[in-house]
């Protein structure tokens, strides 16, 4: 089983992803993981990659398409995927074809995560993580029971990213609306696109993929 989770930022795409990877053993395959793990190391990638990402545009579609097909042929790729950020254009679209058909995958479902982004603004601004097991918090609706210890892990130390500030975020929402929604219609035509309210709560969420999955 392979998926494509679409949505503007904040739409609870990496939320999804993860608990999909800890219930059904998929890999999430996030180009914004990635290349937040290539600005951390300082790689060639990071170095060209920080000043875009810092502004909310979109990196490259040559450094992202290269990354994720990488990534692809890792083997664990194979046990069934999650595209989490990726394809975000019309080019890196048809480079996932070519990479997909190239190397014997195929895709299943495109689940696009339909959101009013007017309430992306506060989810965004008020979110961090765990920065040893990666749980996600936010300010206002979720912060863990003991105040600065991880519920999960129990570690105190947290982090926020760079690029979820008020600006950035809008900057990034524009992105989303010009040039990845228009991508949804290269599915269409292949009966494949299922759309999913993400303003309910996180397990209706949940309920709503996990149909859609298992159909
Ligand atoms: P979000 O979906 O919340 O905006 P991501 O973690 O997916 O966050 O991406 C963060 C940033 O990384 C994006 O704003 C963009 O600069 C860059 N990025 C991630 N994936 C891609 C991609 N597929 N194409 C171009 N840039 C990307």
């Amino acid at each position: 089983m392979n998926l494509i989770l679409l949505g503007p930022p904040g739409a609870g795409k990496g939320t999804q992803a993860s608990r999909l990877v800890k219930e059904r053993g998929m890999v999430q395959l996030s180009t914004g993981d990635m290349l937040r793990a290539a600005v951390a190391a300082g790689t060639p990638v990071g170095l060209a990659a920080k000043a875009v990402m810092d502004a909310g545009g979109l990196v490259s579609d040559e450094i992202v398409n290269g990354i994720l097909s990488e990534r692809l042929d890792q083997p664990d790729a194979r046990a069934g995927f999650i595209l989490d950020g990726y394809p975000r254009t019309d080019v890196q679209a048809d480079a996932l074809d070519a990479m997909l058909s190239g190397k014997g995958l195929a895709l299943d479902h495109v689940i696009e995560l339909v959101v009013d982004e007017d309430a992306l603004v506060d989810r965004i601004t008020g979110r961090f993580t765990c920065a040893k097991c990666g749980e996600g918090y936010h300010d206002r609706y979720k912060l863990p029971a003991v105040a600065g210890v991880c519920d999960v892990c129990g570690s105190s130390e947290f982090k926020r990213r760079a690029d979820d500030n008020a600006d950035t975020v809008r900057q990034r929402m524009l992105e989303y609306r010009a040039k990845t929604a228009p991508i949804i219609p290269h599915y269409e035509g292949r009966g494949i696109v299922s759309r999913v309210d993400g303003m309910a709560n996180m397990d209706d969420v949940a309920a709503a993929i996990d149909a859609i999955v298992d159909a």
